[in-house]
């Protein structure tokens, strides 16, 4: 996905909460950045599974 199309997600999907049910890496002019876009609500972090992580954390 590319950083533009996130952004786009982001904006639409706005302050509703998500539990990233599925990641997809993120491009920039066709390069990978080595972050990953979560599919539904356009957050994106570093690596391929930091929804996983968040939900651990979430449920301590
Ligand atoms: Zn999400």
């Amino acid at each position: 996905m590319q950083t533009s199309k996130a952004a786009e997600l982001r904006r639409i999907w706005g302050n509703k909460t998500c539990d990233h049910p599925n990641l997809e890496k993120e491009y920039y002019n066709g390069a990978s950045t080595g972050d990953y876009v979560c599919t539904q609500c356009g957050e994106t972090k570093w690596g391929d599974n930091w929804a996983r992580m968040e939900r651990k954390t979430i449920k301590g």
